[in-house]
């Protein structure tokens, strides 16, 4: 199986090779096209499986850079992961300008605001500073219609279950959602039938 084969618009193509990926992994082989498609995916894989240009790509396939608002959010459990996912969206997706910024604790938010403001495609952050950035209308989700949460086991040992499930409040609810996770306990299966709808289920 090869990029070629997956559906994937030109501009991306070429981010992706351009990248460096000559193959797709195992993970993305079988995770982006039913993201592609429209489907709920949970995928239980670890990091190190592809999993961040899975949603690097995912991601830059579904948005529509001629609109200027958010239409995809990732929730991350640090701040170096949701640091390191903007980048590499940023990166595969320089052919067709997407724009992404990090939403994270420890930055001021005074950036957030100014960055948001200028208008973003993607939102890549930390449910608390995404949540506080919601609240204070910086972040308008209207137009959000595919939310991600990766390393969600490691979320809710991070304590977050409550702000993933304020964000998700305030989502649109025509929202397509993909959750990645090491495991799958009791917590995030209830996550999984309350935010999603017949998902396919992938084993990394
Ligand atoms: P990740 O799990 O997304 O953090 O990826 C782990 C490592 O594998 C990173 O260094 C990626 O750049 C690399 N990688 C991910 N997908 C591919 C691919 N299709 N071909 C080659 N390297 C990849």
């Amino acid at each position: 199986s090869s990029f070629d084969e997956m559906g994937i618009k030109d501009d991306l193509l070429r981010g992706i090779y351009n990248y460096g990926f000559e193959k797709p992994s195992a993970i993305q082989q079988r995770a982006v096209l039913p993201i592609i498609s429209g489907r709920d995916v949970i995928a239980q894989a670890q990091s190190g499986t592809g999993k961040t240009s899975m949603i690097a790509l995912a991601v830059c396939q579904i948005v529509d850079t001629k609109s200027s608002e958010v239409q995809a959010l990732i929730l991350s459990p640090t701040r170096e992961l949701a640091a390191q996912t903007e980048k590499v969206i940023l990166a595969i997706g320089d052919y067709i300008n997407v724009q992404a910024h990090a939403c994270i604790g420890g930055k001021s938010v005074g950036e957030d605001i100014r960055k948001l403001e200028h208008g973003v495609h993607v939102v890549s952050g930390t449910p608390g500073r995404v949540c506080d950035m919601i609240k204070r209308r910086t972040l308008r989700t209207r137009a959000i219609k595919l939310l991600i949460l990766d390393e969600s086991d490691e979320m809710l040992s991070r304590g977050f279950k409550d702000q993933i499930y304020d964000v998700y409040r305030y989502l649109p609810p025509e929202l397509q959602v993909v959750l990645i996770s090491a495991t799958l306990p009791n917590e995030i299966l209830e996550m999984t039938s309350k935010f999603m709808t017949d998902p396919v289920r992938i084993l990394v």
